[in-house]
């Protein structure tokens, strides 16, 4: 085991499945500080984005994570809406089309949005910001 491992392992953190991790959640910080957090990021410096799908079609008895049960599209289907809406957003608070470094998917389960929703999520990344050649 190497010596960050050692290091991490040896530590009692929250379950790092949000930024700011929930302890850190607090009514002084809303859209507006949030906004002004966005605006102020180097525009030189490339970001990492997390696209977060909170459904799945069936439920691990283990499971710890914010999701939701969907057993109908129509939910997941919204949410897709509200996805792209979302980046659209976010896009907008950004200083101009940010190179991302590295893009990741989680959940739930993100393969619970059909394929067309999967590539219109990925056309609205694709529209707002720049992901690098060797984005991971
Ligand atoms: S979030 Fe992961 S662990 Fe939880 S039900 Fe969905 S697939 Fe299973």
């Amino acid at each position: 085991m190497t010596d960050a491992l050692k290091t991490y392992m040896s530590r009692n953190v929250p379950r790092y499945t949000s930024y700011p991790t929930a302890p850190h959640f607090s009514k002084a910080i809303g859209s507006k500080e949030y906004a002004h957090w966005l605006a102020a990021l180097p525009p030189e410096k490339p970001v990492s984005l997390y696209l977060h799908v909170p459904y799945c079609r069936e439920l691990c008895w283990y499971c710890g994570c914010n999701m939701k049960l969907a057993k109908k599209d129509a939910p997941v289907a919204q949410y897709a809406q509200t996805l792209n809406r979302e980046i659209d957003l976010l896009a907008g608070h950004l200083p101009d089309r940010m190179a991302i470094t590295h893009l990741h998917w989680g959940g739930g389960t993100p393969t619970a949005l059909v394929p067309d929703d999967l590539e219109r999520a990925m056309q609205a990344v694709r529209a707002n910001f720049n992901i690098t050649a060797d984005a991971d």
